[in-house]
This record gives structure tokens, C-alpha cells and sequence, in this order.
């Protein structure tokens, strides 16, 4: 395997200040859940990607003083002596490999509840934070100003101490340099506020001082340069690329090393699009401007998986460095791989969100649909692309299912070293119920969770796959496997059984024509007349999925929820807001804090949850989003039957997927991946113990490592 020639500009170095980037893979900051507070987690999730040929990595925000305090969501520190320490367990991790480490330092200003340190928060001007309207500030006074200047001073100089190479100045989403330069947060009459120059006057301050006290790192700006129209961004009380954004970048020029260029405000999903909404790359109309008035390096992200397009938008003048989050979640050797020329191993983030949901959801580690390893290569030591051999390679293992659960499971087990597993689906292509799903509009992007797989499979692995076969209790016991994996999945549930009533809807049963759930809707065709309601008792996509799917084939849809909005969850997948102007602008009338009680006589009786109100709505076809269930029925039944299982020759049976609990496509992988690459301990059913990084009385290094002491006592007491 050879790399295309026209991607070797991709891989020249290229000085940034007084640092050398070795070639033109940047991971831009990005939450994961470690902070500064849980070193080990965050040291090997950014040396993970320092591996794989990225040439900087970053970690997320990191609040440059006490009263930028973002609890609960996790940032890092460096706020004292202790946060230097721990932060340099990842800028020894990046080093080790080559690469530099940035940090992203960052006031969070009124943003910050300054939940953990309970100190009052402080901002250009006295307004309130239009994320929650619970934290305001105290309007800035000039030695209030000086101070916080000081503050990213003093926090970039402890950086500097921790070994990172790259400072980034936050000025963007809620950051004090942002709330001084947009009139959205500035209202003072002062020299700080009013005109252009009066607005950028503390970042220039701030970044001279910078410049006189730090010589050896290179300085940068990480700045969004639209912050784009209402509904998205602040309009008039904000700044355009082609106006103060390009002003800006030409003003500061002289004062830093590089520009980390993006778009949008507190409102980050126009930023961190979701695949169902944007194409890779669509900053590119605003953040381009930005090489017209500079002389930096200048980095854009994108969602930039190929790199084809990553060359254009360096060879088109777009910008000099591929800037990457989600990226590098979903592969962190995707540098090395276009290098080696191995394209077909990248592993392409689909652009779900997921990892961003669970910052979004203020503290729970990372979690990638796409990289089973991410946030575990510490705690519990998993590298993406090395699987420890197993010690017993020979039983047969049958996986029944190639949905994502299963496609992952079979997958490892293979790299691992298995001499047999067969894959067995009743379906004529893997990929599980993702083959509907990604049918349905915005959803084609998933796809690449089944073809990656598939790929990895046909070249990686001698893993057999047996396709159009469903499989019953005596073909599993015939079947000569040792080991027999369940990944079977889930479906729609078909009897009106209810989460907000906890009690079956009446009359609301699928067998009946009129009656209809998501996987007979748009996996088996089943018909619906013109006038849909849909009952969505679910809390993520698959609502709003089948009623924009039925409003653009031209039915009438009246779209129904117990929730406050569509889907709560897509909140923190930040596609909330482009999901419900969608549902809009198709004309779906949409019914919020309903629940339905009965499905009967072309009527849907609803109750209103806040004053048990009925509404009657009349419909010619009902598509129910009520919940999920696993189909377990064989691995049950079997499980019931020790004495079957051992005259066949069937040492352990297992379940994993949405055949054990339905969820996200992120927990079918996981949960694949988990089972195939413990699948050689004495109970592969039970997890491994894991690194829990926390204070540990009386600790000495040993306790953070994998099978300290620590761990196997807790495990010890657990059996
Ligand atoms: P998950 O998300 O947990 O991977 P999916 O629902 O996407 O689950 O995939 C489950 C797969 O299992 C489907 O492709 C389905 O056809 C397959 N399957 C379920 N039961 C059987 C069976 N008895 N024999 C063979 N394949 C089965
Ligand atoms: Fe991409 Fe989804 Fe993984 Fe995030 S969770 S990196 S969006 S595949």
C-alpha cells in the first residue's frame, strides 16, 4: 500500500512561532470527561492520537483561573501547582511520540456557575448567561481587567512550566476575550466597549503581555469568525467574517503564531454539525476569509475524514493545518494511515454527536460510536489498533447477529486470533437495523459504521460470515460452535406498552393495519395512509426521523410527545434546534407534553402531563415510537437449558447489544467490543476492573495502573 502522491502536502512540516509541526494534523481542543483531574485518562486519550501521527494535540478548555469554574461540565485547570503536575503526565505523553501539546486556556466569564468554588463570576458587563439565565457577573472595573489579564498571564506561564508547546487563547463560544469583542455581551462605555478597537483592546492588551513574558511557546488564537445569523447566532450583536471577524484577525496578526479558525457561538451545533444536518467541511464560506488578511498558519476544522478534501482546502488557500475533533475520537491513527496509505483502515466518525452529547450532559467520560476505545485507553488499557493475542484461540465462536454489536464483536475476536468464528445473520447484508435507519432522511453518514466493519472483516480477520440464514434453537445447537454470542438486537415494541404511562396504550396494537412502529414503517414497507400521528414516547432520533421521513413523502403528520421537545436528547447531540425548524418547515403539527392513552375508533386520546387535559386527534394511520425490545427469546430459552447446551458441546453462551439492553448505537459497539476482548478471562460476561482514577488514601503510583491492588481487592470483595 502506497500513499497517493497528491497527499504529501499533508504531511510537510511547517514552523508555527518557534515550534515545528511535523506534518498538518492538528486536534483541535475538544472535551472527553478527564480534565486535569484524572491525569492517566487524559494523558492517553491525546498520546493516543500523539501515536497515531497526529502533530498537536490539545486538551479541552482549560480555565486559566478559580472563578472559571464550568462544573459539572469537565474542563481542565491550571489553576495551581497540582494541575501542572497532572497535565504534564500528557505533555510527556505527546512528547514521547513526536508531537506537540497545546492548551486551550480559557474564562469562562458569566458561562461559569462556579458551581465547585462558589465564587462570583466576573465579565465586561452585567449580563446574565443566555444558556441558562442562572449566572451573571460582576461588570469589570479597569484593575478587575488588568487582573483577569494577569490571570491568563500567570495560567499561561504554568503551561509553560506543565511543557505545553502551543498556548491557544480562547476567544470564542463564552470566553472573556469574546464577551469584550462582541456587543451581544458588551455593553460598557468605557474605552473596552462602543467601537471595534475599544472591543478588541483586552485581547490585544492581554496577548502583548503574553508575547513580553513567554518566548518559547508558540502563541495562538483559537476565534470564531462568524458568529452567524439569528436563529443560530447574535446577528447585529455579533460579528461577520467579512466584516470585524477579518478585522480582527488582521489587528491581531503581528500578536500570535497561528489562528485555530472556526464559527458560531454557545450555540455550538453550527459549529460541531451533525452529519444529518452538514456536509465534512461546511465552515468553509466564513472561516476562509481568514488567510485573506493573515500571514499565519491558519487551521479549520470540519469534520475531515478524507483526504482528498483536506488537500483541496489547503491547496485552495482555505487554510494550512486540517484542525480535527470528532476525527481523531473516531480514529486517532488516521494520520499514520493516510501516510502508510492505508485508507481503507480509516475508521470515518459518522458525525452523530455522541461523544459531544456526553460533555453536553455535563461530566460522563467520552463515549464513540465509531472507536470502541476512546476514554478507555487508560482506565482500561485498550489500544484501537492493538488486540492482545488470545490464549485460547481455539473454540469455535459463532456470533448470531451483524448488527453493529455483533459486526464489532466478530471483528475483534478476529484480530484477536480466533481460528473459527462464524458471523450468522438472517439478513441478506450486515449491518443490523442500521440498514433501515440510514434509508431515512440525514442518516445516510451511519452507514460507515457497517462498512468499516465489513471492510476490516474481509481484510483483517478470517472471520466466515453466513448471510440470509435465521437461525433457530436447534440449528444453534447443530451448529458445532463452543461458544455461541448473541447479538440479536431489539425491535419497535408492537403492544402499546408505554414509558410515561407505564402501562399498555389501549387499543394501540401493531398487528392491526393502522397501527404501525418504526421497523415495519420503513424496513418492511408496511403502508400508511395520509394522516399520520406519531407517538413518540422515545427519548432520541427515531421520532423526529420517521415523521420528517413521512412529511417529505406527503403525508399529514401530527407528531405527539410526553417531552417538552422533540427528542430530549438531541439536545446534547446539538441537533435540537435543526430538528425541530425541519419538523416546521414541513408543516408536522407538533403536540409536546402529550401522552397518549388510547389509540381507538381513528382517534388518538392524549393527556396533557402538566393539567391531564384530553385532546382527541384523529388520524388514518398511527406510527408508535414507544420503545425498544430485545429479542432474547433464543439466548433465554438456551439459558434455561444447561443440559441441551452440554450435549452439544456449548461451553458458554453469551448476550450482548440491544439483545441485552437496547440503546445507542455507541453502547452495541462498546458492548461488542468489551465481550471480544475479554472474552478469554474466567467470566467474559462480567467486566474487567477497571482503572477508577480518584483520590486513593495512602496511594503510591502502582494503585493507578491496571491490576493494582486496589482494583483486585475491589474485585476480590465483589465475588
Ligand atoms: P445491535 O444494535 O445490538 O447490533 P441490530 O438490531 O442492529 O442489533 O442487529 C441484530 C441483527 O441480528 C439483525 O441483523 C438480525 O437480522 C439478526 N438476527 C436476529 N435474530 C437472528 C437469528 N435468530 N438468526 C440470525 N440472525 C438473527
Ligand atoms: Fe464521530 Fe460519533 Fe464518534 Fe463523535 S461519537 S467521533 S460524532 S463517530
Amino acid at each position: 500500500m502506497t500513499r497517493d502522491p497528491r497527499h504529501d502536502i499533508l504531511f510537510e512540516p511547517i514552523q508555527i512561532g518557534p515550534k515545528t509541526l511535523r506534518n498538518r494534523f492538528w486536534q483541535v481542543p475538544h472535551c472527553n470527561g478527564a480534565g486535569s483531574d484524572r491525569p492517566g485518562f487524559q494523558a492517553m486519550h491525546r498520546g493516543m492520537k500523539a501515536q497515531g501521527g497526529f502533530a498537536a494535540v490539545f486538551t479541552e478548555v482549560c480555565m486559566v483561573a478559580p472563578d472559571s469554574d464550568s462544573m459539572p461540565w469537565v474542563g481542565s485547570k491550571l489553576i495551581d501547582q497540582g494541575d501542572i503536575q497532572n497535565l504534564r503526565l500528557m505533555t510527556d505523553e505527546a512528547h514521547r511520540h513526536g508531537c506537540l501539546a497545546g492548551v486551550e486556556l480559557t474564562h469562562g466569564s458569566s458561562f461559569c456557575f462556579n458551581a465547585e468554588t462558589r465564587m462570583p463570576n466576573r465579565a465586561p458587563s452585567q449580563i446574565p448567561n443566555e444558556m441558562e439565565g442562572m449566572s451573571s457577573a460582576r461588570a469589570m472595573s479597569h484593575s478587575d481587567i488588568r487582573k483577569m489579564q494577569r490571570d491568563h498571564v500567570d495560567a499561561a506561564l504554568r503551561a509553560r512550566e506543565a511543557g505545553f508547546d502551543l498556548l491557544t487563547v480562547f476567544c470564542g463560544l463564552a470566553t472573556v476575550p469574546n464577551y469584550f469583542l462582541y456587543p451581544w455581551n458588551n455593553k460598557r462605555t468605557d474605552e473596552y466597549g462602543g467601537n471595534f478597537e475599544n472591543r478588541a483592546r483586552f485581547t490585544v492588551e492581554l496577548m502583548q503581555m503574553l508575547r513580553e513574558e513567554i518566548t518559547d511557546c508558540a502563541i495562538g488564537i483559537r476565534f470564531p469568525i462568524d458568529t452567524l445569523d439569528a436563529p443560530f447566532g447574535y446577528g447585529d450583536l455579533g460579528i461577520r467574517a467579512e466584516e470585524e471577524g477579518m478585522k480582527f484577525v488582521a489587528l491581531l496578526d503581528d500578536l500570535v503564531d497561528y489562528w485555530d479558525i472556526n464559527i458560531g457561538t454557545l450555540n455550538w451545533g453550527e459549529d460541531a454539525g451533525s452529519s444529518r444536518f452538514f456536509e465534512a467541511n461546511h465552515e468553509a464560506p466564513y472561516t476562509r476569509h481568514a488567510k485573506q488578511v493573515s500571514k499565519k498558519p491558519i487551521i479549520n476544522v470540519g469534520r475531515f475524514t478524507d483526504p482528498d478534501v483536506m488537500v483541496k482546502a489547503i491547496t485552495s488557500g482555505q487554510c494550512d493545518i486540517i484542525g480535527m475533533a470528532r476525527p481523531s475520537i473516531a480514529d486517532p491513527f488516521l494520520p499514520n494511515k493516510i501516510k502508510e496509505g492505508r485508507y481503507e483502515d480509516i475508521r470515518e466518525c459518522i458525525g452523530c454527536n455522541v461523544c459531544v452529547s456526553r460533555w453536553e450532559k455535563g461530566g460522563p467520560p467520552i463515549w464513540c460510536t465509531q472507536n470502541t476505545t476512546a476514554g478507555e485507553e487508560y482506565r482500561r488499557g485498550w489500544h484501537p489498533e492493538i488486540f492482545v493475542p488470545t490464549r485460547n484461540a481455539e473454540p469455535a465462536v459463532m456470533v448470531i447477529g451483524a448488527g453493529p454489536a455483533g459486526l464489532e464483536c466478530a471483528m475483534v475476536l478476529g484480530k484477536r486470533g480466533y481460528e473459527t468464528v462464524q458471523l450468522v445473520d438472517a439478513q441478506p447484508a450486515v449491518g443490523g437495523h442500521l440498514n433501515w435507519v440510514t434509508q431515512l432522511p440525514g442518516f445516510g453518514t451511519w452507514k460507515r459504521v457497517t462498512d468499516w466493519r465489513k471492510t476490516q472483516l474481509s481484510l483483517h480477520t478470517h472471520v466466515g460470515i453466513e448471510l440470509n440464514t435465521r437461525l433457530g434453537i436447534d440449528d444453534i445447537l447443530n451448529y458445532g460452535a463452543q461458544h455461541v454470542i448473541f447479538a440479536t438486537g431489539s425491535s419497535w415494541d408492537t403492544t402499546g406498552m408505554s414509558g410515561p404511562i407505564h402501562d399498555y396504550i389501549r387499543g394501540a396494537d401493531a398487528s392491526k393495519p393502522e397501527i404501525v412502529t418504526p421497523d415495519q414503517y420503513a424496513r418492511d414497507g408496511k403502508p400508511v395512509g395520509k394522516r399520520v400521528v406519531v407517538i413518540d414516547h422515545d427519548a432520541y432520533y427515531m421520532g423526529s426521523a420517521v415523521a420528517i421521513d413521512l412529511a417529505q413523502k406527503g403525508h399529514e403528520v401530527v407528531y405527539l410527545t410526553h417531552n417538552e421537545s422533540v427528542g430530549p436528547y438531541l439536545r446534547y447531540t446539538l441537533e435540537e434546534q435543526r430538528v425541530h425548524m425541519k419538523l416546521m418547515e414541513l408543516g408536522v403539527e407538533l403536540l409536546p407534553l402529550q401522552f397518549a392513552v388510547s389509540v381507538e375508533g381513528g382517534k388518538v386520546t392524549s393527556v396533557n402531563k402538566w393539567t391531564a387535559e384530553e385532546t382527541e386527534i384523529p388520524y388514518d394511520s398511527v406510527l408508535m415510537v414507544t420503545y425498544r425490545k430485545s429479542e432474547c427469546a433464543l439466548y433465554d430459552q438456551l439459558q434455561a437449558q444447561p443440559e441441551r447446551l452440554k450435549e452439544a458441546g456449548i461451553t458458554s453462551i453469551h448476550l450482548i447489544g440491544d439483545a441485552h439492553t437496547p440503546g445507542m448505537i455507541a453502547q452495541a459497539t462498546f458492548s461488542g467490543a468489551r465481550l471480544a476482548r475479554e472474552f478469554d478471562t474466567e467470566d467474559p460476561d462480567t467486566h474487567q476492573p477497571f482503572i477508577r482514577e480518584r483520590r486513593l488514601v495512602g496511594a503510591t503510583e502502582d494503585d493507578y495502573q491496571l491490576g493494582a491492588r486496589t482494583l483486585s481487592m475491589a474485585m476480590a470483595r465483589g465475588k
